[in-house]
């Protein structure tokens, strides 16, 4: 990500035309943010941002190129020739590119969960990723967005007129998880709780800043949080 190095200050962003609707999303791993995240813009006619998708493949990139995700200046240096995009691809998937490459499958890989942590608690890696997703959330043309991730709510997107945080109880969101996984990955879903607890660190997504509304989606259905997130943006109770 190359031009997100560059020395534009904290929240200085270029914003052109008609401001879209920000739909912010925050919750842990298993809270389904993703999905309902994904969902709900769909409903909308919104465009959809997954921040934590660019962590992802900045940590992929970083075993690819056999660096230590823990030291900080061998992350940074990959920055400077991150040609990280995405685009829409089918059933509603978002296909993650490194310039030519496809690291859509990739990125999921539970050894790119295991450390994502490490690279999302460098500093200068937030700050250049933060400027990326603001400049994609003022590019958007369609009329709102929806992003979700850790720190939308609080860091990236504070004004959006609509901010949430997403949650459902600790067992709830390991059952979620492992219902995603392969059986031969099943163990994995125990590093969910160590991965929010090293995130927690980081960024405060366990509870709702002031002004943020929480959706708890312990007793509620997939289409049921969804309609509860639409709800809340189209202001109907
Ligand atoms: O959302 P997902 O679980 O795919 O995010 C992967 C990782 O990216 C998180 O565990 C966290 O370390 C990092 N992340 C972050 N801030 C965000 C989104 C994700 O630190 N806004």
């Amino acid at each position: 990500m190359s031009d997100a190095t560059s020395a534009r200050p904290e929240g200085s962003y270029p914003v052109a035309g008609p401001r879209p609707v920000v739909v912010a999303v925050d919750g842990p791993a298993g809270s389904g943010k993703s999905s309902v995240s994904k969902a709900a813009a769909r409903r909308l006619g919104y465009a959809y941002l997954d921040t934590g998708a660019a962590y992802r493949a900045l940590t992929w990139a970083a075993l690819e190129a056999g660096a230590e995700t823990t030291d900080a200046e061998q992350v940074i240096e990959l920055l400077d020739d991150f040609p990280y995009a995405t685009e829409p691809g089918e059933d509603g998937r978002t296909i993650v590119r490194i310039g030519e490459l496809d690291v859509t499958d990739e990125i999921r890989e539970p050894r790119v969960s295991a450390v994502v942590s490490d690279v999302a608690r460098i500093p200068e890696v937030r700050l250049a990723l933060n400027d990326a997703f603001r400049r994609v959330i003022a590019a958007t043309t369609a009329p709102g967005i929806v992003a979700e991730g850790r720190d939308v709510t609080t860091v990236i997107a504070p004004d959006a007129p609509v901010r949430i945080l997403l949650t459902a109880d600790e067992a709830v969101r390991i059952a979620r998880r492992s219902a995603q996984l392969a059986p031969a990955e099943a163990a994995t879903a125990g590093q969910l709780l160590e991965r929010d607890r090293r995130d927690a660190q980081v960024v405060d997504f366990m509870t709702a800043a002031p002004g943020v509304t929480t959706i708890d989606s312990t007793d509620l259905d997939f289409d049921q949080t969804v309609d509860a997130v639409v709800r809340l943006v189209k202001g109907t109770p």
